[in-house]
């Protein structure tokens, strides 16, 4: 660790929360002891949380002081997080019809966030001191996990318009006190690309953040420009808020020449999940209990995908109970080769809205459909929309290595998969635009099918 890193994670960052009312610091070394607890040891102590957090607001909070009552919930008497399934799910609808019952009585200051973007479905919330705090806590931990920390130079490739809303000049004094620099992932042209790879050489980040598709990009176009990238001194590629494809990884890895550690989470969720150097995605599990669910609300059962379903027990002032996040995944149970007891996510497969529904009614991953068009030689981008259970509509940005027999090629595919009166069409365009807050989509669909559709916006 250089000396300017070591000044900035033990002096300064730590000043910077002490004057934003966060206390990451003590949270994060709190942290750092339990995250080599026992499964047990770890279970004991989210139980005890989780039954504290709950009598705490059925006695504070309007909305579930009256579901409590409603459902003679007695919190008192929880003796293991398996009586969160007398509760119910809270989703973004129930969320805004709330909004007021949701603040605790005597509540601390609270920050209003309003998140979806152009296509999502928009949602406010707020969040206490305590919340902050531990998001930042286990965010913080989890870079350390990778050997760099706040302070060490840092490059981040994001697009999230509350982000760059707030770039005031206390936050840039406070980036360029973090050394971390902003390029905005907006627009992914040539010339921007171009710009962002001579960035990169030119201030030597030791740590890259972004999303999958904004940082492959990069990494691909860097590879095609045949500019090395790969003796920076970049240690640990972080990735966030997309699924993470398996070739996304692979180009970033072998064009940054450093592992790719995956995250999962988001504003609304909070910090859920990292990946550990040995491949694992942890749950932040001291404060976040993770369930996965079927359709239905019913829990799955282990070992089966569901939908992931968070409760955050640093939320106490805005309680996020069983919060439906509209991600599938799956809770492993193995414990990890590294030795953190922190349970793990064994996979995350991507948001409800990221799943496709053929004309029989099966739900399949739009990996299903990405795979066809992908491997297609000259298609430089895409995306596919499902727009209903009768028509897709696949946009192909196309270089002159794409043969237009291709166009028949992915529709043939999309009717053996979707069915065959499926009306599929092929559209070449000039460009595709990432979504508003940066994030780049590949499959979109508007078909609600047996699971929840939700659109939520990750960060
Ligand atoms: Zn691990």
């Amino acid at each position: 660790m250089s000396l300017y890193t070591a000044i900035c994670s033990r002096f300064l960052f730590p000043l910077h929360e002490r004057i934003k009312g966060h206390a990451s610091l003590a949270l994060r070394v709190r942290l750092e002891e339990s995250q080599w607890w026992s499964a047990e040891q770890l279970a004991d102590q989210r139980d005890r949380r989780l039954r504290e957090f709950l009598v705490d607001i059925g006695q504070r909070v309007p909305y579930y002081r009256e579901i409590f009552r409603q459902r003679g919930f007695d919190p008192q008497s929880l003796r293991s997080s398996d009586a969160l399934t007398a509760l119910p799910l809270l989703d973004k609808p129930d969320i805004r019809a709330n909004v007021e019952r949701l603040k605790a009585d005597g509540h601390g200051p609270l920050t209003r966030y309003n998140t979806g973007g152009s296509s999502g479905e928009p949602l406010i919330f707020f969040m206490g001191k305590g919340r902050k705090s531990h998001d930042v806590a286990a965010k913080w931990r989890a870079t350390r996990w990778w050997d760099v920390d706040i302070g060490d130079r840092e490059l981040v490739v994001w697009g999230s318009p509350v982000e760059l809303g707030a770039q005031d000049r206390i936050r840039r004094l406070r980036d360029g006190l973090m050394r971390s620099h902003l390029l905005p992932a907006f627009e992914m042209s040539p010339a921007n690309l171009d710009r962002f790879v001579a960035t990169i050489r030119a201030t030597r980040p030791a740590m890259l953040f972004g999303y999958p598709s904004s940082l492959s990009l990069i990494a691909m176009h860097a590879r095609e420009k045949k500019v090395d990238m790969s003796s920076l001194g970049i240690k640990v590629a972080f990735v966030t808020s997309e699924k993470l494809y398996d070739e996304q990884r692979a180009v970033i890895s072998e064009v940054f020449g450093c592992p790719v550690a995956n995250g999962y989470g988001a504003r609304d969720a909070g910090f859920i999940a990292h990946e550990c150097p040995s491949g694992s995605l942890h749950i932040s599990a001291e404060d976040i209990i993770v369930e996965t669910v079927r359709p239905d609300g019913t829990r799955s059962a282990r070992g089966e995908a569901g939908e992931i379903v968070v409760t955050h027990l640093g939320t106490a002032d805005f309680p996020f109970v069983r919060y439906r996040t509209g991600d599938v995944g799956i809770v492993g149970d193995r414990p990890c080769p590294c030795g953190r007891g922190l349970p793990v996510l064994e996979e995350v497969q991507g948001r409800t809205t990221d799943f496709v529904v053929a004309q029989d009614g099966t739900v399949m991953h739009g990996l299903a459909l990405i795979y066809t068009v992908r491997d297609l030689p000259g298609v430089e981008r895409f995306r596919i929309e499902q727009i209903s259970i009768d028509q897709t509509v696949v946009k192909l940005v196309t270089g002159p290595a794409f043969d237009p027999a291709g166009e028949e090629r992915i529709i043939r595919d999309f009717k053996g998969r979707l069915g065959a009166r499926v009306d599929v069409r092929v559209e070449r365009v000039a460009e595709i635009a990432n979504e508003s807050s940066g994030k780049f989509r590949y499959v979109i669909s508007r078909v609600k099918a047996g699971m929840p559709v939700q659109e939520a916006s990750r960060a």
